[in-house]
């Protein structure tokens, strides 16, 4: 069983870390404000006051044996960068950090973090591509240039087999999987039938999803 250290409790690392706890994984939770720690206590294996930039600190809590730590320390930049070079220094194995811009992440990468990430910018391009095209429900960043779209099936596309829709063909496409209704059907083939109401789950380069989102225009 992996074992987990979040450090700094604020929306993101509070979310982060009671859902961790909640499927009864091992968190230390830690954080500089008595009052986020008390807020989480009850909710985690074990919630700490600590400065995130003490090494000592971080070393008599035996931070160095944890397979993951997550670390989200607000807009305090410094702060995020100094404790992950700590927690890199102690070996911990997989440190993800929570950056406010692609240029701190850029650092935090240098210093050694081991996956950075930005769900306030993430979160913002999803909904953002859900309100430019009503029929998308989702969309997810899957490589630079590459993504994973939802969308609802649009008036041309019902009634269609995948192969009469020629997805892979004419927009260079795949079809992961067909919701309909509870059902999921994950991976579909050339006979599938779109019909009204499914939602599809499709792969593809930006530009070709953008095609795909048009297909009624
Ligand atoms: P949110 O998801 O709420 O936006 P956030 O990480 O952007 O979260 P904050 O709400 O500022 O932002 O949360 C940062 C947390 O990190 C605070 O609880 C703060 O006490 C804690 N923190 C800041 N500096 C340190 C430090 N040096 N050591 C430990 N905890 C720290
Ligand atoms: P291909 O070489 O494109 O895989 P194929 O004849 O081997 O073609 P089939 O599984 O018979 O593949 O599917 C015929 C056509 O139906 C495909 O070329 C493609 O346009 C479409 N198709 C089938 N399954 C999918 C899918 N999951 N997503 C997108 N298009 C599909
Ligand atoms: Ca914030």
């Amino acid at each position: 069983m992996k074992q987990f250290v979040v450090i700094g409790l604020g929306r993101f690392g509070s979310s982060v870390a009671t859902t961790l706890a909640e499927a009864d994984f091992d968190v230390l939770a830690i954080d500089q404000n008595q009052e986020r720690v008390q807020g989480i206590a009850n909710k985690v294996t074990h919630a700490v006051e600590a400065d995130a930039t003490d090494e000592e600190a971080l070393k008599t809590l035996g931070v160095r044996n944890f397979d993951v730590a997550v670390v989200s320390i607000g807009d305090n930049v410094s702060a995020n960068i100094l404790c992950t070079l700590i927690l890199k220094e102690l070996k911990v194995p997989y440190v993800i950090v929570k950056a406010p811009d692609a240029l701190h992440g850029k650092v935090l990468t240098k210093v050694g973090a081991d996956r950075v990430v930005y769900p306030e910018r993430d979160m913002g391009v999803r909904i953002a591509h859900n309100l430019i095209s009503s029929n998308v429900l989702d969309y997810i960043e899957f490589a630079p240039e590459y993504g994973v779209i939802e969308i609802i099936a649009t008036d041309k596309m019902i009634g269609k087999t995948l192969q009469d829709l020629e997805f892979r063909s004419k927009f260079n496409v795949n079809v992961m999987a067909i919701k309909r209704g509870e059902n999921l059907n994950v991976s579909p083939g050339a006979g599938d039938k779109i019909l009204e109401g499914d939602r599809l789950v499709v792969i593809g380069k930006n530009e070709s999803l953008d095609q795909l989102k048009n297909f009624d225009h």
